[in-house]
């Protein structure tokens, strides 16, 4: 009965496993949740009310595929002042979260075996869309030694004739590291002059601590030309569940992708929209006290393991994510190293990470901070604890 498509797709294990830890927490399990990345945060006030405001004023009704004209016109706006890049509402597309605008992308992009580079560690949704939407994804290997930043060199060595799209996560997930202006100026230049798509999925921009975030389209007019943006509220405002994501294109991609949008969901929920459009105007507060929450989290977590020395990092500077290097227990547990350490570590120490293999890179184990400090303190604990005992 299933399509060949449906049996080669594995459900999204970060999804998976919260809700895993979930049901043991709600059977009285004492549980650290360091898995997820949802943002520990409530959604500010003002966009609640804005939401419960909509319902109110009967904003509930279909509207344009591309979504609420109002909206659009305040994402257009946030770009140029935040970004410095110049969008027209009619080259956005609001969409049911990032996860969809990337997949809009991809159909629209997409003939059946273009290939599609995607640099390790990748989020773990990337290959899955890649192939629900008939591509091929092409992996090329980042290092923990470059601070898992692609090189121009690596990128290089695997492109081809059928090279359509490359995928930029930045900051990324799962790792933190955020590129520099330079890095991806060097990158995108040499893509954008071969007709190559740049995929920039930038959902975490909001979210860094060191440098200043450069967005992709802004490098130069080549480069605009040729990225498809992707973006969202999920993480900035913690609005995952709201479900709302944008893509910033071309007028003529942003039609086709509307086009297709006006088949598979309409459009993104009403309510959200209306909300989203407090969220981008009003909350920058909100915003700024989010990331420096996060700093906190951050600072603490890269002295610990300064500290600690019994596993290595390389320190992130965005998103809310620790990558771990764990290829130092390789003798002390089983060969699917990143599976065996968190399957034990939840059963012995009951805390919760994501295995490294499903970012494509076994080596490691990612822990979130989108958890409060007590958690992220206990957790860290543990996770010394359980190591001592695999050594003893
Ligand atoms: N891109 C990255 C890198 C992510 O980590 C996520 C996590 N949810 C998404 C896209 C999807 O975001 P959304 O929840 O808005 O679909
Ligand atoms: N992107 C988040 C994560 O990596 C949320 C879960 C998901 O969408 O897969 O944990």
């Amino acid at each position: 009965m299933l399509s060949i498509k449906a049996k080669s797709i594995t459900p999204s294990i970060t999804m998976s496993i919260s809700s895993r830890v979930k049901e043991l927490k709600s059977q009285g399990e004492d549980i650290i949740n360091l898995s997820i990345g949802e943002p520990d945060f409530t959604t500010p006030e003002a966009i609640k009310k804005a939401g419960c405001k909509a319902i109110e004023d009967n904003i509930t009704k279909y509207d344009a595929a591309a979504g609420n004209a109002v909206l659009r016109q305040a994402i257009a706006e946030k770009l140029k002042d935040e970004n410095g890049v110049h969008y027209t509402a009619d080259q956005i597309v609001v969409t049911n979260g990032a996860k969809q605008a990337i997949t809009n992308a991809l159909i629209a992009t997409l003939d059946p075996g273009d290939e599609v580079i995607l640099p390790t560690p990748y989020w773990v949704s990337y290959p899955e869309i890649i192939a629900l939407c008939g591509g091929v994804t092409k992996v090329v290997k980042t290092d923990k030694a470059t601070g898992f930043i692609l090189t121009l060199e690596d990128l290089k060595k695997h492109i081809t004739a059928k090279t359509k799209v490359v995928l930029i996560n930045n900051p990324s997930n799962p790792t933190g590291n955020v590129y520099s202006q330079d890095e991806l100026s060097e990158i995108c230049t040499y893509l954008a002059d071969r007709g190559i798509i740049i995929l920039a999925d930038e959902i975490y921009e909001r979210i860094v601590f060191d440098e200043p975030f450069c967005s992709i389209p802004s490098i130069s007019q080549k480069v605009y030309d040729h990225t498809i943006l992707i973006n969202g509220l999920s993480k900035s405002v913690s609005m995952t569940g709201w479900r709302m994501g944008y893509t910033a294109t071309s007028q003529k991609l942003a039609k086709a992708m509307a086009g297709i949008q006006s088949h598979l969901t309409g459009h993104s929920c009403t309510i959200t929209q209306a909300a989203s459009i407090t969220a981008l105007k009003d909350c920058e507060n909100d915003i700024e006290e989010m990331v420096a929450i996060y700093k906190k989290r951050r600072d603490f977590i890269v002295r610990f393991f300064q500290d600690w020395k019994g596993l290595d990092i390389v320190p992130p500077k965005g998103a809310f994510y620790v990558f771990i290097d764990i290829s130092s227990l390789r003798s002390y547990l089983s060969e699917d190293l990143s599976m065996s350490f968190c399957s034990e570590i939840l059963e012995q120490q009951k805390v919760a990470f994501v295995p490294g293999i499903s970012f494509g890179e076994d080596d490691f184990v990612r822990m979130s901070y989108a958890a409060s400090m007590e958690d992220i303190e206990q957790g860290l604990n543990r996770l010394k604890a359980f190591i001592e005992n695999l050594k003893k």
